[in-house]
């Protein structure tokens, strides 16, 4: 039986709405959440992904400002730039965009940002609070990944849960949100023996890696939940021949377009698992709708009982 397709866009959807509602609530008591967001330099991806978030801010009613320092800036300005947005009261959440430019020193800059207003989850403080089970702010796509498992009634709990990747930014965080719901959970990465062997003991797998369609249909128990992350870009036509070959709808998209994104996961993994994300419209959606909570969050732990209560987040 094919998996299900687990709907990212749909859930990523659902919860816009439901920041909206929380900040127009919010906006009407006179307490509008702020984010700040920090592009350095030119990075034509980074300038996409600026572009989306900035536009989810105006869909959901949060106060957003972009600030765009040249590439030729010195750590020096990014750190007096990030000390004026801990300073100002009106901003809730700083997102550094990275990569930074190469002569900054990107780890300083992170570690100069507030925790309090670290949306991105990424200060060494918040990520202890993840680990020690203390309120804090999440990194967004590990969040996401949960908010898909949770709303697609997927049981966490008891479950074997194998991540394949162990970044930062996704790998570890994620893994410690499944093992902080009660998954038994295994990491791996590339020094690890028989890959295809402990994915395949997943109830739960998540693929991290970046690697186009690594994870086939060996990796994986029938049955089991694939969580799709990665996201790359096929150019060529031999690999795309070797993923899409006789896909209509992709064939259309790849001969307008020129490329076509793939996941960590193979396209043939669908007749296998139980549930699957897609790439695009899996995880990739709810990584700026996690953006959204966080930063409505951020605003939340930082003014506690100002706030009038309204929902969970
Ligand atoms: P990363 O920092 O490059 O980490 C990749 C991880 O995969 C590393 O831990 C690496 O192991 C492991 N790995 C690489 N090759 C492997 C192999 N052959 N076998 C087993 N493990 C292997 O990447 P990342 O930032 O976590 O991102 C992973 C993917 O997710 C990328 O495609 C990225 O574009 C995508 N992503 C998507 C979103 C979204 O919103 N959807 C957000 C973030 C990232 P080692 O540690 O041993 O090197």
């Amino acid at each position: 039986m094919a998996a299900t397709i687990l709907d990212g866009n749909k859930i990523a959807s659902d919860i816009r709405a439901e920041v909206a509602a929380e900040v127009k609530h919010l906006a009407a008591a006179g307490r509008r959440p702020g984010l700040a967001v920090v592009l350095a330099g030119n990075n034509p991806a980074s300038e996409i992904y600026v572009r989306g978030k900035t536009k989810s801010c105006e869909e959901v009613g949060i106060y957003s400002e972009k600030h765009t320092p040249s590439a030729s800036a010195t750590t020096e300005e990014l750190l007096d730039l990030v000390e004026d947005l801990n300073r100002r009261d009106e901003i809730d959440g700083i997102l550094v965009q990275l990569p930074l430019p190469p002569q900054v020193d990107a780890k300083k800059v992170l570690m100069a940002v507030d925790p309090a207003k670290d949306v991105d989850g990424f200060h060494p403080m918040n990520v202890g609070f993840l680990s020690t089970q203390r309120p804090g702010l999440v990194p967004c796509t590990p969040a996401g990944i949960i908010e898909i498992l949770e709303r697609s009634g997927i049981a966490i709990a008891g479950q074997e849960a194998v991540v394949v990747g162990r970044s930062d930014i996704v790998g570890k965080p994620v893994a410690m949100l499944l093992l902080n719901a009660n998954a038994t959970v295994t990491v791996c990465h590339s020094k690890t023996r028989d890959l295809p062997g402990v994915c395949r003991r997943a109830d739960i797998l998540v693929a991290a890696i970046g690697r186009a369609g690594m994870i086939s249909r060996e990796f994986v128990k029938p049955g089991a939940t694939v969580i799709d992350v990665g996201m790359n870009k096929i150019t060529e036509r031999a690999e795309f021949d070797k993923f899409f070959k006789g896909n209509a709808k992709r064939e259309q998209a790849f001969a307008t377009k020129g490329s076509t994104l793939i996941g960590d996961v193979h396209p043939e993994v669908s007749e296998v698992a139980g549930a699957l994300t897609p790439v695009p419209g899996g995880v990739g959606p709810l990584t700026i709708a996690m953006l959204m909570v966080n930063t409505v969050r951020a605003m939340k732990m930082r003014r506690g009982a100002e706030i009038p209560a309204l929902s969970k987040a």
